[in-house]
């Protein structure tokens, strides 16, 4: 099965270590996305896999075929790695029609004439062009030049294809309807999709699994769902969602009970279907996303008092206070609150995540019930 993997991959810039011991596989026709702050090592990392950059140690394997090892010094050069690019300036060569630049890599390639045009063809109707062909690139929307650029990438058929930041020229709209452009590409074509973006939503939606990086180490590799839900730590846990996670210090006072107090009034049981092994005294963050906070003004786990409230008509955003602790609940529908209102709040809804303080590593899921 043709697939990419790292192993031992790391990168530095003098004594600066951009990627640290990097070890990941991807499947054959995944989409992977890297994701992570500014500088955390995405754009290092895919350059080292394209053959754009020379990882310092490490061995680097596409389709089966050793293509970089520190070891045996062995570096294929980045054109006969069988990949092909799209970077955030996709700069189409304005002078050629938006033909002649799908065409211009196969023509290279001296396909007959016949078949560069069958090829050009399916891309302008997969990419839905068709009728710009006979325009030159200034005569085009951003969008339009974007799915070009897209089509001149995809002409020549790579099992990989990698891309940088490649929706950030656009404008919200644009991004929003070229993400699903590109969701669809990647189901029909056949290839293997790296996707680099500093954009959580971005890497939510589209991708198979997501690479999550900071400050060189990679903190999570999995689909995206489980990030959000099972996130590896406190890091993974705030980077994905909007609104953010609610991470609520607190101390444990039973280990054997798993009873954490959050604040002096606030007592809660976390109840874990294999226990925890949490010790009494040991310092917790109990991670709390939006959507499960409930408010009610009847029986409740826990009181708190109105901040703010921003509606947005599908959902309406609720800052609380908690005895003191800072809330974001999100609650569905078109709904306003009262500031200044008490109210109560129960976590009945789904899993909650529980993180070491110091390490900031998941100890385990679980239900909150007062103590
Ligand atoms: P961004 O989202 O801002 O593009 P990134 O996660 O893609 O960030 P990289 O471009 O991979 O980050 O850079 C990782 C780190 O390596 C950064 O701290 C950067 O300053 C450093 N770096 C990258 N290229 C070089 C270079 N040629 N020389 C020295 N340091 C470099």
């Amino acid at each position: 099965m043709p697939k990419i993997e790292l192993r031992h991959v790391t990168k530095k810039f003098g004594k600066f270590i951009a990627v640290d011991d990097l070890n990941m596989v991807i499947e054959d026709r995944s989409f992977v996305t890297l994701l992570g702050p500014s500088g955390c090592g995405k754009t290092t990392t895919l350059r080292m896999i394209a053959g754009l950059e020379t990882p310092t140690e490490g061995e680097i394997v596409i389709n089966d075929r050793v293509v970089f090892s520190s070891l045996n010094g062995i570096d294929v050069p980045p054109d006969k790695r069988d990949v092909g690019f799209l970077f955030q300036n996709y700069a189409l060569w304005p002078h050629m029609t938006v033909y002649k630049n799908i065409a211009f890599g196969l023509e290279n390639l001296k396909w007959p004439k016949n078949q560069i045009n069958d090829r050009v063809q399916q891309l302008l109707d997969m990419l839905k062009i068709g009728e710009f062909a006979a325009r030159y690139p200034a005569e085009l929307s951003g969008g339009q030049q974007q799915r070009v650029a897209i089509a001149r990438t995809l002409a020549t058929g790579p099992k990989v294809l990698f891309m940088d930041e490649p929706l950030s020229n656009l404008d919200a709209k644009l991004r929003m309807e070229m993400r699903a452009e590109l969701k669809r590409l990647h189901r029909e074509t056949d290839s293997t999709f790296v996707y680099v973006t500093h954009d959580q939503l971005e890497a939510m939606t589209l991708s198979s699994m997501v690479c999550l990086m900071k400050n060189g180490y990679m903190q999570q590799y999995a689909p995206p769902l489980e990030v959000y839900r099972k996130p590896a730590n406190t890091f993974t846990a705030d980077f994905v969602g909007s609104p953010n996670i609610n991470l609520v210090e607190g101390t444990v006072i039973d280990g054997t009970e798993q009873m954490i107090r959050l604040t002096e009034g606030i007592v809660l049981q976390f109840t874990s279907e294999k226990t925890l092994g949490l010790h009494t005294g040991q310092a917790v963050v109990l991670g709390l996303r939006p959507e499960h906070i409930s408010i009610t003004e009847h029986a409740s786990l826990v009181d708190a008092t109105i901040l703010s409230s921003l509606p947005s008509g599908m959902e309406t955003i609720v800052a609380l206070d908690m005895d003191g602790i800072r809330l974001h609940s999100v609650v569905f529908g078109d709904l306003d609150f009262e500031v200044g209102k008490h109210v109560g709040l129960s976590f009945s809804q789904g899993l909650f995540n529980l993180f070491d303080k110091v390490d900031s590593n998941n100890l385990g899921q679980g239900t909150l019930s007062k103590a």
